[in-house]
């Protein structure tokens, strides 16, 4: 079993941004999602658990070892898909994957290419390899993120907002793929989607404004809002009244309709519907009574 600890973390940047403040968090084997707005700080996290900044102050902790002093102990366990994978060479799948096993330290040639062609099968590209990396769609370019990220057989995952951008079909298809990726080994998922953290992760955590809030198993956080949510069809201009007079979570056009759902410990006058809670009802109560 892998642990990543985050003991104290804090990130400051020199133009004085203070991206992360004082992260704890211990996490195990399988999906993590770690969910927040744009600005949240979670790229800050995730290049400093990866080993590519320094924290300001206090410490990651991989299998008990810590990254500050042992920073090839991690890179030699981590696959890193950044939000930016930069330009992709004119190179194809196959000879890409190669360059970079090779960088990676699979030295053994036969191990390399069984290695590269499990993986490309695995994220569907199989049938791909002999195409320059540039052409693929965006889709692809993310599944092929995943198969660079996995050479090696690495032990901590990191994935920042890998869905951004992907239709239905391909998001579907990614999300699967990190599932399967995700049973043996750490995987923690950066994103402001709480539909991907919903449908995938077993554990998470709520990051605003460089601190953690709401860690845990997403059911079982959202049930803490059972029985407190409500919600109503309003007419559009009623939003503002609303607004003043409710703690109102979210609004969503349906149909050409207006509702809006509300957070209240008690039941409300004037036909408010009971809702079952939601992920996202729970992620905007914690952003809204944190700002
Ligand atoms: P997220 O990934 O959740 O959108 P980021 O980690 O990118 O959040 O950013 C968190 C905060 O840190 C933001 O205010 C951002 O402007 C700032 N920031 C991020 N990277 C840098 C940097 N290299 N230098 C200065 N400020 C930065």
């Amino acid at each position: 079993m892998n642990t990543l600890e985050l003991q104290n973390l804090s990130k400051s940047y020199s133009n004085g941004t203070l991206a992360l403040n004082s992260i704890n968090l211990k996490i195990s084997n399988g999906m993590f999602g770690l969910l927040g707005p744009n600005g949240a700080g979670k790229s800050s996290l995730m290049r400093t658990i990866a080993s590519l900044q320094e924290p300001s102050q206090g410490k990651v902790l991989f299998n008990k070892k810590s990254v500050s002093d042992h920073p090839d102990f991690l890179r030699a366990s981590l696959g890193y898909l950044p939000q930016e994978f930069g330009v992709f060479p004119k190179l194809s799948a196959k000879e890409l994957l190669n360059h970079i096993a090779i960088l990676k330290g699979i030295g053994n040639k036969h191990e390399r290419t069984q290695q590269i062609d499990f993986l490309l099968n695995q994220t569907n590209l199989y049938s791909e390899r002999n195409k320059a990396v540039s052409t693929y769609s965006g889709g692809m370019k993310q599944r092929f993120g995943i198969a660079q990220a996995l050479l090696g057989n690495p032990q901590l995952i990191i994935v920042d907002e890998p869905t951004a951008g992907l239709d239905p079909e391909e998001r579907n298809r990614f999300l699967n793929l990190l599932s399967e990726v995700g049973e043996n080994r750490i995987v923690i998922l950066s994103t402001h989607l709480v539909d991907d953290v919903q449908e995938l992760c077993a554990q998470m955590a709520i990051l605003f404004k460089g601190k953690l809030f709401a860690q845990g198993n997403p059911q079982i956080l959202v049930e803490k809002l059972k029985g407190k949510i409500w919600s109503k069809r309003i007419e559009k201009s009623e939003l503002k009244k609303f607004s003043e007079n409710h703690k109102v979570l979210s609004k969503r056009l349906n149909a050409g309709q207006t509702w809006i759902r509300v957070f209240s410990e008690f039941p409300l006058e004037g036909e408010f519907i009971p809702e079952k809670p939601q992920l996202e009802d729970f992620y905007f109560y914690t952003l809204q009574i944190n700002s």
